[in-house]
């Protein structure tokens, strides 16, 4: 007994509980932040296809989401699958999607999946597949066609101009898709939509288009209101 909480505070003490997503100490998990990525998200359309969003980009959740992405960790990356994954049980459940779809992951540039080691987003859509799901399926479809700036320092009238005509759907892949099958978009963060815009054109000029878009799923929206 004595031995045990000796051990066990030791332990901590080398090992503190955190959570891991503010990193709070002395806390496995926080309440709020349970609370907050598992809210109902929040809702914009863009050319009438909903995007669903499920928390603001402030300081606390861009850390989590920097920490998944650009460290490759693996405890965030599971919270934002997590939360993801239960937008989409919400959204069949309210009858909003059809129960036989396929999760499209917003591509990365080949300078970002280089620097990262890794294509995130199509790693984190595996994730959200893969929570035992019988539905659930996932292609990594799209891609980027041609070079594109990086976004961050750019507004949002340059940003629609730097992806205009950049992605596509790859026609090299087998795209012998049941017609029946639903498309959902996923990304991490949007911002001016101009990236999801994008995605819908890709797909609008692919061999695809008649494959239903019923909406995009985002970790995180940076700013409120209409896009
Ligand atoms: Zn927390």
């Amino acid at each position: 007994m004595v031995f045990n909480s000796l051990k066990n505070g030791i332990t901590s003490l080398i090992f503190p509980d955190s959570c891991p997503v503010c990193l709070r100490i002395d806390i496995k998990y926080c309440e709020p932040c349970l609370k907050l990525w598992s809210q109902y998200p929040s809702l914009n359309y863009l050319s009438d296809i909903p995007i669903y969003s499920v928390v603001d980009y402030t300081p606390t959740t861009a850390k989590i989401i920097l920490r998944a992405k650009e460290n490759r960790e693996a405890i965030p990356r599971f919270f934002l699958a997590t939360a993801i994954r239960s937008v989409i049980d919400k959204l069949i459940l309210l009858g909003e999607v059809p129960e036989n779809f396929l999760l499209l992951p917003i591509p990365s540039s080949k300078r970002s999946n280089m620097r990262r080691g890794e294509d995130f987003l199509l790693r984190l859509v595996k994730e959200v597949a893969n929570l035992h799901h019988p539905y659930l399926k996932y292609r990594s479809l799209l891609y980027f066609q041609r070079g594109v700036k990086d976004q961050s320092g750019l507004g949002k009238q340059d940003r629609s101009i730097n992806l205009k005509g950049s992605m596509a759907v790859n026609s090299k892949l087998d795209l012998d898709i049941d017609p029946a099958t639903a498309i959902v978009l996923i990304d991490d963060v949007t911002t001016t939509g101009a990236t999801i815009q994008e995605a819908i054109a890709a797909l609008s000029r692919s061999p695809i288009a008649g494959n239903q878009l019923i909406g995009a799923i985002t970790a995180s929206r940076s700013s409120s209101g209409p896009f």
